[in-house]
Parts: C-alpha cells; sequence; structure tokens
C-alpha cells in the first residue's frame, strides 16, 4: 500500500472541503483533496447554481406573461425545458472543468474516490492510504426520502435536476426553502403545483409576516398549498395517500424534507469521531471535532446548510492553522439568508417571535405595499419588510423582506446589521427613490 504523508486532506470537494485546501495551500501547505462525485458539491452540482439558473428561467417567463403591462404585444411561442437543461448542464460542466486546472494550478492533488477514516491520521481512498496532520470533513448532505411506501415512484431536489421535461402537474412534497424554490419555479414555468407541508406553515422558524405573504402570493400564482398533511404512501401511478385524502395522479412528486449528512460510511468510529442521533458533526467554535487534528465544516456539521458558511468556515480554519491566527473562527451569528422564491425572500436575525421570547424591550417596524414594478400587471405580488429592534436603543436584532429585489438588498444590510446598527442609524441614512429598499430607512 502507498503512504503520503499531507498537511490537510479533506474528505468532500464541496463547498467546504474546497475553501479549507485553497486556503491551506495559499499558505504553502500540501494538500490532498477527495470527492466521490463531482467537484463543487452541492451547491455547484445539484445546488444553488444550477437553482438559481432555473430561478432565473422563472423569471424571464414571468416577464413575458406580465409585459402586456406595459403595453407590449407579445405572446410566448415556446419554451425548451430541455433545451435550458442542455444550457445549464453545460455552464456547469465549465465550472467543474475549471476546477481541474484550478486545484493544479494551486498544488492540491486530487483523488477521485470515497474516502474514509483509518484512524485520527488516516484516510483510505481507491484502497490506498493518505497520512495528514490535520484532517477536514466535508461529506455535505443528501435529500432525505422518509420511509413511506411507494417512494420509487418519486424523487427528490437532485432528481428535479435531472428532469428532460417540464412535468405538467407535480407534487412538492415539505415546506422548507428547497420546496419553495422548486415549486415557484416549476409554477412559473408552466407546470401545476401542488405543495404538501406537514406542519401549519410554510419556512418554519421564519418571521409569520413571511411566511403569511408567502402563502398569499404563492395561492394567489395557482400553486394549491395543503398544510398538517401527512403522507401515507404513494401509489405507481403517482397517487398520494395522506391523512387529508387522495391526491391523484402527478406526473412528479418531489420529496424536498430535509437532507441528511453523509456521514453513514465515513469511518468516524475507526477515529472515534463523535457524531449525534442525526449523524452530524458537533465541532467546538473553531469546527474542531471530539478529535484534536479533525475538523468539520459545512452542511454535516448541522449548523446553517449554506454555502457561504461552508465556504467561510474552511477559509477561518485554514487561516487558523497555517497562519498564525489562533482565535479565527467563524461567527455563526446574524447569517443572511435568502430564499429565491417568487417574489424572493431575505431575511437575518430573529424574528419576531424569537425576539419576543428572548428580549423584555422589542420594537417592530413594517410595512406592506404593492411594489411599483407591479403597478401595470394584472398579476401583483406583495412587498412586505419588517425590522425587528432590541433595547432602548433599538438595535436591529431582525430584518426580514419578501418582494422583489430582495435577494440583491439584504447583502448591504447584513453588513450594517452584523455591524450592529440601531433604527436612527437606518433612519439617519438617505434613500435612495424610488426603490423598494428604501422603506427600510424610511419605515416609522
Ligand atoms: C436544491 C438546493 C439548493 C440550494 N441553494 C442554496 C443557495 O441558494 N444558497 C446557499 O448558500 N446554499 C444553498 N444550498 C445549500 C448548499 O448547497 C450547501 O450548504 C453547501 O453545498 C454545503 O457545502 P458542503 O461542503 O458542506 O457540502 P457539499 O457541497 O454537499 O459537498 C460535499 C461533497 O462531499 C462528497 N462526499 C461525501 N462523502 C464523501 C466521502 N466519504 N468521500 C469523498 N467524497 C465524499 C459529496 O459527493 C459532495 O460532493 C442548496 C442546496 C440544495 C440541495
Amino acid at each position: 500500500m502507498m503512504k503520503k504523508h499531507y498537511d490537510m486532506i479533506a474528505i468532500g470537494a464541496g463547498s467546504g472541503g474546497l475553501s479549507a485546501v485553497e486556503r491551506a495551500s495559499e499558505y504553502g501547505k500540501k494538500c490532498l483533496l477527495i470527492e466521490a462525485k463531482i467537484v463543487g458539491g452541492a451547491c455547484v452540482n445539484v445546488g444553488c447554481v444550477p437553482k438559481k439558473i432555473m430561478w432565473f428561467a422563472a423569471n424571464a417567463a414571468t416577464t413575458i406573461k406580465t409585459a402586456q403591462g406595459f403595453g407590449f404585444d407579445i405572446e410566448k411561442k415556446g419554451f425548451s425545458w430541455r433545451r435550458l437543461k442542455t444550457a445549464r448542464d453545460n455552464y456547469i460542466k465549465g465550472i467543474t472543468n475549471w476546477y481541474d486546472g484550478y486545484l493544479e494550478k494551486l498544488g492540491i492533488d486530487y483523488i477521485h474516490g470515497f474516502g474514509k477514516l483509518v484512524d485520527k491520521n488516516t484516510v483510505a481512498v481507491n484502497g490506498k492510504i493518505y497520512k495528514a496532520e490535520h484532517i477536514v470533513l466535508a461529506p455535505g448532505g443528501a435529500p432525505a426520502i422518509p420511509n413511506v411506501q411507494g417512494t420509487q415512484h418519486t424523487t427528490t431536489s437532485d432528481g428535479f435536476f435531472e428532469l428532460e421535461d417540464l412535468p405538467k402537474k407535480v407534487a412538492v412534497i415539505g415546506g422548507g426553502y428547497i420546496s419553495i424554490e422548486l415549486a415557484g419555479v416549476l409554477n412559473a414555468l408552466g407546470g401545476e403545483v401542488e405543495i404538501f407541508a406537514r406542519g401549519n406553515t410554510l419556512l418554519k422558524g421564519f418571521d409569520s409576516m413571511i411566511q403569511k405573504t408567502l402563502d398569499k402570493d404563492y395561492t394567489a400564482h395557482g400553486i394549491r398549498i395543503h398544510y398538517n398533511c401527512q403522507i401515507n404512501e404513494i401509489t405507481k401511478t403517482k397517487t398520494l395517500r395522506t391523512n387529508q385524502g387522495e391526491f391523484s395522479r402527478f406526473d412528479e412528486i418531489i420529496w424536498a424534507v430535509g437532507r441528511n449528512p453523509m456521514t453513514q460510511n465515513l469511518g468516524l468510529e475507526n477515529a472515534n469521531v463523535r457524531c449525534d442521533q442525526h449523524g452530524f458533526i458537533p465541532t467546538d467554535k473553531f469546527q474542531t471535532t471530539n478529535i484534536e487534528n479533525i475538523f468539520a465544516v459545512g452542511d454535516a456539521t448541522g449548523r446553517a446548510p449554506l454555502t457561504p458558511v461552508a465556504i467561510a468556515a474552511g477559509r477561518r480554519l485554514a487561516d487558523r492553522l497555517y497562519n498564525n491566527m489562533p482565535n479565527r473562527h467563524l461567527d455563526y451569528n446574524n447569517i443572511p439568508t435568502v430564499i429565491f422564491s417568487h417574489p424572493p425572500i431575505g431575511t437575518i436575525g430573529l424574528s419576531e417571535a424569537e425576539a419576543r421570547a428572548k428580549f423584555n424591550k422589542i420594537k417592530i417596524y413594517q410595512s406592506e405595499f404593492t411594489p411599483m414594478a407591479d403597478a401595470l400587471l394584472a398579476h401583483k405580488t406583495t412587498t412586505a419588510l419588517k425590522l425587528v429592534c432590541g433595547g432602548d436603543d433599538e438595535k436591529i436584532i431582525g430584518c426580514h423582506i419578501i418582494g422583489h429585489g430582495a435577494d440583491e438588498m439584504l447583502q448591504g444590510f447584513a453588513v450594517a446589521i452584523k455591524m450592529g446598527a440601531n433604527k436612527k442609524q437606518f433612519d439617519d441614512t438617505v434613500a435612495i427613490h424610488p426603490t423598494s429598499a428604501e422603506e427600510f430607512v424610511t419605515l416609522r
């Protein structure tokens, strides 16, 4: 058996693993990156990137549909899902091909194969053994499929990206952000969509203003939402048997009920790395597992499963280990996030309910309106925004928006909120007019 010694080995070449070895190699460290599927991980291949392309396509469909309102006399002659998929796949291939040269340029060794811990300094892949001072576990997650009869007739978000044609009638199961995003895309591109949510709201944990507005907009745009719905069985005609009766003959049934960490066959037990009952690998604030030279980053740690979080954790880890920054770590508070629904949602900090439970003194500022973008259109959306302020100085502890432009709007506000901005500082900022964003600095 061949043995090779590295400074760092990362298992999983998604956002987290890639970022850790990338940064480590910039500090002159010798790194090995191991990937069982495709470099780029979920984000590039079956997540953020293809999803956002589909979101843009959905927006184009909506623009064509609503252009009449601005005096255009146009008609959609056709839409080729296949052409869109081919172009999207090629775009992603371009990104993953680019990684090959990039890794080589940085001097990072890359192995395609399934990595497994052998002991606390050793990883096995493709029958060979590799050793490292530091090991980073970044295996990410995979879509969860519950133990229900008939799941062979269903698919997941991974399968959504393989669809060759637009399914005419689709059931999306789940009330979380992936369900909301896929439902929005399919609806805008011409599918008949029903969402089956287990709870009594979409986007559990989000501010109630967001939940209510999303429900209103999706319903107005023809998406049927079933709440408190338990799926009992799926038949081979793709009929859902539920606690609320049968919903029949879908062309596709998509599970979007969460993601499980890919830690089952990672050999954690060989190195005595602890994981919790769901398979997530807990770490301290420095991304260190219970074993001092083994670290975990990204979705597999069970915290804020977002690409920039995995990237930031991976980079900070390498900064700390190899660039003499002993306290460098990621602060998991106030992480902004966007949901690419139609219209999109942006949120950071505490919801009103969370703030009320935590603080004695809070003040809420909010506004709801039809955005000017929709003023002339037959089908309008709602823009709703809210600032949650805490304490005497009305520090902004939550900022929530649903509406056109929310996706691009939030990043700048997130900087201010991360810096500890208060309401007065928002008020002291001159508005940009006419925009929806200006409401945030004029709320009374
Ligand atoms: C549909 C969808 C949409 C999303 N949209 C967004 C978005 O808009 N914005 C956002 O910030 N985040 C989004 N995410 C989440 C984002 O993709 C993840 O948070 C991010 O990819 C996590 O990075 P990671 O490195 O932890 O894991 P991953 O990117 O999942 O990478 C893990 C990699 O490890 C590999 N692997 C696993 N086990 C092994 C092993 N034993 N040996 C070798 N390789 C292994 C896997 O094949 C995978 O490639 C989305 C996710 C999905 C599914």
